[in-house]
């Protein structure tokens, strides 16, 4: 697309947007009386307008039936609390390109990786080793720690981390192919994002996915910044697990519940795992018998019961992800990212962390800005836009299809020009 910065040529775009009514589903927050320029759906993705009635519902159904809520149907809902969790799969299967059987909404993300760790990271003394990206998120690199010294093990002797290459500072797909045929003898699993929080590189998840089935190392990604962001096809791909939140591009709330994908090739091979009463087989449940016995399929990693009032929210908020496709929602987010670009790159105090290359970004561009870098942020937030900051000199800045507008785009550039002339 050839763009312009011109307030009509933004209009004209938004205009055209087939998903532009999606952005009344959403509360925009307000600063000195306008909508904000929220472009922080990396971090929270905003509040869909049907979560206080979706929850409304849950709350009159304990009211009115207390513990009966788990078991019966009541009038206008499609599910009772006992099987909420499978309405929730539909959605969740068409996000990430899986069967229902596969994906399960539950818990939060780091505890599911525990979880899933203990499954799917089974060393011997010959083949240990875990392959991931040097600076990947924290929390998942003190769960790698932490789940290898449980484990008896030394997380020194053990991790192998793909650093960013110096040129460019990102992570070469070759990079990380030929490590996992370097090191396949000794490789017992890969453990990655499957795009960058910091700075948005999205990786090439089937190619990787790939070489790791080639080798027969099993491999699971982090999805926190790829769900609801790029098309995924863990089940074709053959990714072997999987975990994401949904408080960022799937909008379901401050801590909303994760999710969980397990590929249908493990789920007759009982696999070890951490369990609680919540994976058991759900028609023997409640026979309260000895001996664990997992339900099927992703099902069968639950541990707890579920919190049903953040279920209702999380429901109501991926079902809006759906139904707008994530392929229609990849179409606009690539313009919107790209007309982004356009409008910072006349900026020469500006560089941009994120590859140019739309094939290697969601929508998020991570701005490297060495000089009043902290400056500049203070100021796009006085101005209403929203981004979020990550000390000592980057801006991150995600326009999201589902509530962002073009003109919010050209905004932007009109602030910028502002902050740089005066
Ligand atoms: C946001 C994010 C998390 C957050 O983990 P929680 O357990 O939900 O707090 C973890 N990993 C990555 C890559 C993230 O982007």
């Amino acid at each position: 697309m050839i763009y312009e910065h011109a307030l009509d040529f933004a209009q004209q775009l938004d205009h055209a947007d087939p998903l532009r009514q999606f952005r009344d589903r959403f509360y925009i927050p307000q600063h000195a009386g306008k909508p904000v320029v929220y472009l922080c759906g990396n971090s929270l993705g905003l509040q869909p307008k049907c979560a206080r009635e979706v929850l409304n519902q849950e709350l009159n159904t304990w009211q009115n039936l207390g513990v009966e809520g788990w078991f019966e149907q009541r009038e206008g809902a499609e599910q009772s609390w006992l099987s909420y969790h499978k309405s929730c799969k539909e959605s969740l299967a068409q996000i990430v390109g899986a069967e229902q059987v596969e994906v399960c909404p539950m818990n939060a993300l780091t505890v599911n990786l525990h979880l899933l760790l203990a499954s799917f990271y089974q060393p011997t003394d010959k083949k240990n080793r875990i392959l991931t990206i040097a600076g990947d998120f924290p929390s998942d690199q003190y769960a790698l720690e932490t789940h290898i010294k449980h484990r008896g093990l030394s997380p020194s002797e053990v991790l192998i981390e793909i650093a960013p290459r110096a040129n460019d500072g990102l992570i070469h797909t070759t990079d990380i192919q030929n490590a996992i045929a370097e090191h396949a003898d000794s490789l017992a699993l890969i453990w990655m994002s499957g795009l960058n929080y910091y700075t948005g590189q999205v990786y090439t998840m089937d190619a990787i996915t790939q070489t790791a089935r080639h080798y027969c190392v099993p491999i699971g990604f982090d999805l926190a910044h790829a769900i609801g962001n790029v098309p995924l096809r863990l089940h074709e791909w053959g990714v072997d697990f999987a975990t994401w939140c949904s408080y960022k591009y799937l909008n379901g709330g401050p801590g909303a519940v994760s999710g969980i994908f397990v590929h249908q090739k493990h789920h007759d091979q009982h696999l070890p795992r951490l369990a609680g009463w919540w994976g058991y087989r759900e028609d023997r449940r409640f026979e309260m018998t000895p001996g664990f016995l997992p339900d099927t399929g992703a099902d069968g990693w639950q541990v707890s019961t579920p919190n049903i009032l953040a279920l209702a929210v999380h429901r109501a908020a991926i079902a809006i992800t759906a139904e707008a496709g994530i392929v229609a929602l990849r179409q606009k987010s690539e313009h919107l990212t790209g007309f982004l670009e356009y409008i910072l790159t006349p900026f020469d105090k500006i560089q941009i962390l994120t590859p140019d290359d739309p094939n290697q970004r969601g929508c998020q561009l991570s701005l490297l800005v060495r000089k009043n870098g902290k400056a500049l942020f203070n100021y796009l937030t006085q101005q209403g836009i929203i981004g979020d900051w990550r000390e000592p000199d980057c801006i991150r800045l995600a326009p999201t299809p589902l509530y962002n507008t073009f003109e919010e785009i050209w905004q932007v550039g009109e602030v910028l020009k502002r902050f740089y002339a005066s």
